[in-house]
């Protein structure tokens, strides 16, 4: 199956007992044995549960990996990741990462003797150098929240092949519509299914698909021993939307383009972060490694000022300003102040993320009136 028709039909079945034709939602916590521990295979809804089993088998099909999980968010999908590793373990990650997997890793899992080292991958050569027999994980996320840095997966996971060293990539800017990191050879890929996946700003959701069933195996373990499993009804709207991801990616990053070619041009603009624009300093590792470039456009003002910034934001009428992306409507943020305010401040000036920095989450509405909008604000 090809990846639009896998969106909708990978891992599907009609139900056997009405055939209807959506998977019903589920709303059960547990189901009826016929004699003591002879049942239909599903026996308590931590376990499993079939609205949430055919998320998961949707969303092993679109990663192309060998097992699904869905977790209650995101974060509870990256702390299952982590209670793979033993104390003394240490892990490799991106340094411009999502805020919250930044406090997860320092403020919770520092405390069990988890080593964290947080780089900048644009020289894979450095990784090299960082490797030792202690390293059991690295953590990616490409392209990065919100600098929209990339990272060459393939590069990475040719390093560390024949080692005993996991891969894991955060998909969530880039959804398997744009890229699939497990046939680059990463080992686990994980999901803020919040964001594209949902598509619809309705749900907090979170996503693991492993590359072989045993590493699946190992993470279902977790996932039942601790519990952050995903609703049935939530388990829903997830898989109603991956139904739409190719038709909503495809607009996201045709209207993602748009408006950074616009803002780019624009004289009160500065820097533009877009993998698209052949002014990114990794466009042509986009081109090889992304099928297009998605809608998060972040930038920066040529005043440098959080005042510009600020005015900006509170002056859009389309865009909403909130936390959060991927939805069918375009959000604007602000990361030093939102999103990334539990990075701290000298950690976030070393990074870039200065305070006159914008992130937006392009939507699926008509580029003019989001065109319109900003050209409004900017003025
Ligand atoms: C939102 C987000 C997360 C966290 O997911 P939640 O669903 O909010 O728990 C992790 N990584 C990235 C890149 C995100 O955007």
């Amino acid at each position: 199956m090809k990846f639009n028709t896998k969106v909708i039909h990978g891992g599907q079945h009609h139900e056997s007992a009405t055939g209807s034709v959506n998977v019903p939602v589920f709303l059960t916590s547990t189901f009826a044995q016929k004699s003591p521990g002879i049942h239909s295979g599903y026996e308590y809804s931590r376990a499993a549960n079939p609205t949430r089993q055919a998320l998961e088998d949707g969303l092993a099909s679109i990663e192309n990996g060998a097992r699904g999980l869905a977790f209650g968010s995101g974060l509870a999908a990256i702390d299952a990741v982590l209670k793979l590793l033993n104390p003394g373990d240490e892990v490799i990650a991106v340094d411009d990462l999502y805020g919250g997997t930044y406090r997860m890793f320092t403020r919770l899992f520092e405390k069990y003797q988890l080593k964290f080292t947080f780089v900048n991958f644009d020289d894979v050569s450095k990784i090299a150098a960082l490797i030792n027999e202690k390293t059991k994980l690295i953590w990616l996320e490409t392209p990065t929240n919100p600098l929209m840095k990339l990272v060459d997966i393939k590069h990475v996971t040719d390093l560390v092949k024949g080692k005993n060293i996991l891969v894991a990539v955060d998909n969530t800017f880039a959804t398997p519509y744009l890229q699939r990191p497990l046939d680059l050879g990463a080992d686990i890929v994980m999901h803020s299914a919040t964001k594209y996946l949902g598509g619809h700003s309705d749900v907090v959701a979170g996503a693991l698909i492993a590359k072989t069933p045993e590493l699946g195996e190992q993470l279902h373990f977790i996932q039942f021993a601790s519990g952050g499993i995903l609703g049935p009804l939530d388990s829903y709207l997830v898989l109603r939307g991956i139904k739409t991801l190719s038709l909503r990616m495809q607009r996201h990053s045709e209207n993602g383009l748009l408006i950074a070619q616009y803002l780019e041009n624009h004289p009160a603009i500065d820097e533009v972060f877009y993998p698209g624009l052949p002014s990114h300093p990794q466009f042509e590792l986009a081109k090889r490694q992304m099928i297009d470039n998605g809608g998060m456009v972040s930038f920066k003002f040529k005043s440098g000022k959080k005042d510009d910034a600020v005015k900006f934001l509170e002056k859009l009428k389309v865009f909403t300003l909130a936390e959060s992306l991927g939805g069918v409507e375009s959000l604007a943020n602000h990361p030093a102040t939102m999103t990334h305010a539990s990075i701290p401040a000298e950690k976030r000036a070393e990074l870039g993320i200065t305070d006159d920095l914008v992130r937006l989450s392009v939507g699926i509405e008509d580029h003019q009136d989001l065109i319109a909008d900003l050209e409004k604000a900017l003025s």
